[in-house]
């Protein structure tokens, strides 16, 4: 099989990254590169581990995420399900599976294959606070598949499904991206169809609403517009927040995509300064220490990567 390349990209997730910690993006996208090899080095393992390490709130997002795309195919196979139908057929085997991997340790044999929790990892649960957390995750699952069945579903369910967009996942392999000015930039919406004239694309939120889904929803209206050649009034983007049952659906203009095409240059720009030569088609990254560890204590203690920091940190980390 031929050598994977680590080529540069952009992403939302990865541009909030640089933006709070030029580290952790090192950690993120270059340290761990090839750590999956069992020939792989220390550092290099370690940072594919951290890498790949999930949250009580990104399980949450997950387990939703799962549970309403059924509940979706239910109700367009003409069956009527309801929040425990949809919990206990997507959400809780999820839930469940992703909970006893990673107390078991499992991700030690295969980071990738299995799910590990920061909360366990760093030893941040006692049993009080981890029941608390299960608590929360299965009442906040549900109250956001009751939402979805409730306001979001009406809404879809009618769409036949030859006219919904596909959406490459990162289950599947490489997930969805567009080349912008020569930059490949990922680009994953939850939920794509086309109803007449009109692309809709939403988004689904289990947690609480913040102004930067905005970006990221008009990041997904620009893939529209590269990937399949939508004008601007021909997209339309719902961001739904299904924990609180509130859809804010965000109009798409020309000014809008302009604005989103300079972030992703902007960024791209100051990323593009971290690397050997600003040479992206290298994509050798400068050396560790060039990337600046963020003076925001609260941001690594909420970062996958402390335990590579801390050497640097001391008693700060
Ligand atoms: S632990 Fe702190 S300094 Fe290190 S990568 Fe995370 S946010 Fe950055």
């Amino acid at each position: 099989m031929a050598e994977l390349k680590n080529t540069f990209s952009w992403s939302f997730s990865a541009a909030e990254d640089f933006s709070e910690c030029r580290r952790r993006r090192y950690w993120a996208k270059y340290a761990m590169w090839g750590g999956w090899r069992e020939d792989a080095a220390e550092l290099q393992k370690t940072a594919y581990r951290l890498a790949k390490m999930e949250n009580r709130f990104s399980i949450l997002g997950n387990a939703v995420e799962r549970a309403v795309m059924w509940a979706l195919r239910e109700k367009q196979a003409g069956r009527d399900a309801g929040v425990d139908d949809a919990y206990e057929a997507e959400a809780r085997p999820y839930l469940n599976r992703c909970w006893s991997e990673s107390k078991g340790e499992l991700w030690r044999q295969s980071p990738k294959k299995f799910c590990c929790l920061k909360e366990h990892y760093y030893r941040e649960f006692d049993s009080a606070s981890e029941n608390e957390a299960v608590g929360m995750i299965k009442s906040r699952a549900k109250t956001c598949v009751s939402h979805f069945i409730e306001s979001v579903l009406p809404r879809i369910s009618g769409i036949p499904r030859e006219r919904e967009v596909a959406v490459a996942r990162i289950e599947g392999g490489d997930p969805e991206s567009f080349l912008f000015e020569g930059v490949k930039v990922y680009a994953i919406p939850d939920h794509v169809y086309l109803d007449g004239e009109i692309m809709h694309i939403h988004d689904w939120k289990a947690g609480r609403e913040k102004d930067s889904h905005y970006d990221q929803v008009a990041l997904y209206a620009l893939w529209a517009n590269v990937r399949h050649g939508r004008a601007p009034e021909s997209i339309r983007t719902h961001v739904e927040y299904l924990g609180a049952g509130r859809t804010a659906t965000v109009e798409v203009t020309a000014e809008r995509i302009e604005r989103v095409k300079k972030t992703v240059r902007e960024s791209v720009a100051e990323m593009t300064e971290y690397l050997v030569a600003g040479d992206r088609a290298r994509n050798e990254p400068l050396p560790a220490e060039d990337w600046e560890l963020t003076a925001e204590g609260g941001a690594c203690r909420k970062c996958n990567f402390l335990e590579l920091c801390r050497p640097e940190l001391g008693s700060d980390g």
